[in-house]
């Protein structure tokens, strides 16, 4: 697909940062979502998953992008990569509070962000927190805000991907070697 690209060293593919809590973990109650697991899983995992989660992953992915997370809590590595094996999914990176902690804050005397997507080459992370996503700029990282309920959110993230690789490979363009 990309064989004939003539800039850049590597191959790298772009990533893509999802956060958990209230971005793809949502509640019935509020949110569209994806049927619970059967039994006995459903009492091991209890989170239930934003409606179009596991297309829209496996879609980016197909599309040549890293779909990551990025979360703030401290639901294990397996944890996570467990729920979702049981719904289709396999993340190219985890990163979890304990991970944050330990490769981007470690012993930093000033408090840094609780996410740094762009520590981890990430180019795109979606976030419920404004916080999260105003930070972006002063860090290095383009952000979509996620909250409610939204029947277009998959376009609207592939959009935001698509736009966000063409201005990348446009940057390399512009900074390669004469
Ligand atoms: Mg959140």
């Amino acid at each position: 697909m990309s064989s004939n690209k003539t800039v850049g060293k590597k191959e790298d593919k772009m990533r893509i940062s999802f956060d958990l809590d209230e971005v793809l973990f949502v509640y019935p109650e509020t949110h569209k979502t994806e049927p619970p697991l059967k039994f006995p899983f459903n009492k091991i995992y209890k989170e239930r998953l934003r409606y179009g989660t596991p297309e829209l992953i496996n879609k980016l992915q197909e599309m040549g992008y890293e779909v990551w997370v990025y979360t703030s809590s401290y639901r294990t590595e397996k944890y996570i990569k467990n729920l979702f094996k049981h719904y289709g999914v396999k993340f190219d990176g985890i990163v979890n509070a304990m991970r944050h902690i330990k490769e981007v804050q470690r012993d930093s005397a000033t408090t840094l962000p609780q996410k740094l997507p762009s520590m981890y080459r990430i180019s795109l992370h979606i976030d419920d927190e404004s916080i999260v996503c105003s930070l972006g700029r002063q860090y290095g990282y383009r952000a979509y805000q996620l909250t409610d309920q939204d029947d277009e959110w998959q376009e609207k993230i592939i959009k935001r991907a698509e736009e966000i690789r063409h201005l990348n490979e446009l940057e390399e363009l512009e900074n390669a070697p004469q």
